[in-house]
């Protein structure tokens, strides 16, 4: 079935791209020849009127055009612009600034003018061939294009056919501007009382609805046609979608529900309680939604391997032929990836490579790419070591979407007085370097400006200075291992200085209980390794499932493969290689089997045990017995959970699906990695989830 044919009809904004002195005015637009001249003047700000406006209600509509465009294609949705210049424009008008709009006119102005621009033909000829037309108008715009009912109408009605639908987002009073139309109408009559339910600024409130709905037709594009057919069902889609909104909304029912959930005793549950929202109003920045990018660390799996002879692909090359997680899942588990310049040059080779083809071709990833410098690399220099235009020009170069100032930590035993103030306005003064010459460059991607601090009013009083330099991405860094208690308090010294055009990232921490907190405070973006690395690094919470519930992975050690561990037991003379093998043979075997419900669990667990009663690091040559039992007794415990509970086979996720059992066993490269893979998309599943007011 064909789509509707989509027209958007949105108003001009006092706001835009450049504001000359000798900008246009009215009196530039009652005479052709005159306007005509001025133009030529201004021919330098000649821009498309669709990229002109950057007031609030334009940029949201503009945003989910976009987003319509990229789900349905370029031709499914028309935008113009109600202009109280030049009248009804297409988008793709170029147009130089001016200093007109209908909004401060007198009714009987705005009628007047009205009709010398020709709005209301501009309006019928504009809509002919449109299914479903969006009309966000304010009072005095809807006006310029209906009439008015004292006045009596313009042109009544305008011609539209029944078999139209139009919705008009207006606010309250000026919904007595729309007149009676032969075509299926619905109007939805906004109030303060609106902008507070959304939680969005009146001003821009329109637009953001627009965003909302286009946010859930790419979701479902059948929503399309339903508006059409059904114009009442916007309010119920733009309001049963609360996305990315609303986040406070989930927490009565979260703390009844957590008090109801007992705790684990081994194998512990991620699912800490939520963090209250303290009683500040919610940053205007909401409308971001928040973001979650994985940092890149060559995380890559051979996509052939042979788990039952555990064996690689023969003659494969490890960069050309293994695949990352967004190569196996059908969608990413993240909205983007964070690349620090140290794992770019990890190695000669790479470096050289990704210089080549560019970081997107490289890491195989078209969403998002985040470049940083990795300050931790070198934190214990006197400065970084490298300058801003290099670090523009690399960015630029390699095709970064979004390149961080240089900065320099704050940490530990940089942060103490007399350190910190030089670390401190060095990471300000690179910050305002890297916008200015961002600014004088043709630079495409963009700016991030990194801040450090050691306190709450040093980091707002930087990320204040940033929104003056210009910046509309700000990134708070040092925050890693600070409690999030003290993270909270950094947030609400910044909060008053947030725009709504303000993103703010934060480096390395990825906390759900803190989700909906840090976005209610303004954080649009962070990034996390830990649901990835916790696979491998974490002594018991290896595998996480959806209900935040995490288990051990079984312990199988490649007895001769190059690990430090069986080296030093075989050294130690725990053990014979000969017995060690025969031992990992038949755990691997035996767990086969209790998967397909062949062998018994007590079994399963003897088998297992037998092996992981030899495995006890041995320190300084010797087993420490005390230290043995602790870890037979813990690991009995994790491992029966484990098998108890099988959660592998509960996992709708396609590695859990492929693999099966072999994901809970650790054990190389290509079962842990994958296990990371899984919590990563274990993990962003209930990201998002937190985002929409919900919890697993
Ligand atoms: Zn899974």
């Amino acid at each position: 079935m064909r789509q509707p044919r989509v027209l958007v009809i949105t108003s001009c904004t006092g706001e835009k791209r450049y504001k000359p002195k000798n900008q246009l005015t009215l009196e530039d637009f009652k005479n052709s020849a005159r306007l005509q001249k001025r133009h030529e003047k201004l021919a330098q700000f000649l821009y498309p009127a669709g990229q002109m406006y950057t007031g609030v209600q334009h940029l949201r509509v503009m945003e989910g055009v976009q987003l319509l465009r990229q789900s349905l294609g370029r031709e499914a949705i028309h935008l113009a612009i109600l202009s109280a210049g030049y009248g009804l424009i297409s988008e793709d008008k170029t147009i130089v600034p001016y200093e007109v709009t209908f909004n401060t006119m007198k009714g009987y102005e705005v009628n007047e003018w009205a009709k010398f621009l020709g709005i209301s033909q501009a309006f019928e000829r504009a809509i002919v061939g449109y299914d479903l037309v969006f009309i966000l108008l304010g009072e005095n715009y809807l006006r310029a294009a209906f009439g008015s009912p004292r006045s009596g109408w313009l042109r009544l009605p305008v011609e539209n056919s029944s078999n139209q639908t139009f919705i008009f987002l207006a606010s309250h009073l000026s919904a007595n501007y729309i007149p009676d139309l032969a075509a299926k109408t619905f109007v939805l009559p906004l109030s303060n009382a609106d902008a507070k339910h959304y939680r969005y600024g009146l001003v821009g409130l329109k637009g953001f609805l627009f965003k909302r709905f286009a946010e859930c037709v790419v979701r479902e594009e059948a929503l399309l046609q339903k508006v059409y057919d059904e114009p009442e069902v916007f309010v119920q889609i733009v309001d049963t979608e609360p996305v990315q909104l609303e986040l406070s909304l989930g927490l009565p029912e979260v703390k009844l529900s957590t008090k109801l959930v007992k705790k684990p005793k081994i194998g512990k549950s991620e699912d800490k309680e939520l963090i209250p929202i303290p009683n500040l109003d919610a940053a205007p920045n909401l409308h971001f939604g928040m973001h979650y990018f994985i940092p890149e660390w060559d995380d890559r799996v051979d996509p052939r391997y042979d788990f039952l002879r555990d064996a690689m692909t023969p003659g494969r090359d490890p960069y050309e032929d293994d695949i990352y997680a967004h190569q196996i899942y059908y969608s990413p588990n993240y909205n983007g990836i964070l690349v620090s310049k140290g794992i770019v040059e990890r190695s000669k080779k790479k470096k050289i490579q990704i210089e080549e083809v560019g970081i997107h071709k490289f890491i195989r990833f078209s969403g998002s790419v985040m470049g940083d410098c990795g300050a931790f690399g070198y934190i214990k220099e006197e400065v970084p070591p490298y300058n801003t235009e290099e670090i523009l020009e690399y960015y630029q170069r390699i095709g970064f979407d979004y390149g961080v100032s240089i900065d320099h930590l704050i940490v530990g035993s940089f942060a103490e007085s007399g350190v910190r103030e030089k670390r401190y306005e060095l990471t300000i003064s690179n910050a305002e370097e890297f916008i200015q010459k961002h600014q004088a460059g043709a630079y495409k991607f963009t700016p991030i400006g990194a801040v450090q601090g050691w306190n709450p009013e040093s980091y707002a009083q930087a990320v204040k200075a940033y929104i003056e330099m210009g910046y509309e991405y700000i990134g708070l860094g040092g925050l890693a291992r600070t409690p999030t208690q003290e993270i909270l308090e950094i947030l609400k010294a910044i909060h008053p200085h947030l725009t709504p055009n303000t993103r703010m990232h934060l480096f390395g921490v990825g906390r759900l209980n803190a989700v909906p907190v840090f976005r209610h405070l303004g954080v649009t973006s962070f990034d996390s390794a830990s649901p990835l690395r916790k696979a491998w690094l974490d002594s018991a919470a290896n595998y996480h499932t959806i209900d935040g519930k995490t288990y051990a992975a079984i312990r199988i050690p490649k007895v001769d493969g190059s690990g430090v561990r069986i080296k030093r037991l075989l050294e130690a003379g725990v053990s014979d290689r000969e017995t060690l093998n025969r031992l990992e043979k038949n755990a691997l075997h035996t767990l086969r089997e209790f998967d397909a419900g062949r062998v018994s669990l007590e079994s399963t667990l003897d088998v297992l045990l037998a092996l992981d009663e030899l495995l006890e690091l041995p320190r300084n040559g010797k087993v420490n017995p005390q230290e043995k039992a602790r870890r037979l007794g813990r690991h009995a415990q994790m491992y029966r959970e484990l098998l108890e509970e099988q959660p592998w086979k509960k996992c709708d996720c396609v590695i859990c699906q492929e693999i099966g059992i072999e994901v809970v066993i650790f054990r190389g490269n290509d079962r842990n990695r994958r296990r990371g893979f899984h919590n990563t998309y274990i993990f962003y599943k209930r990201f998002n989830a937190l985002l929409k007011g919900r919890r697993y």
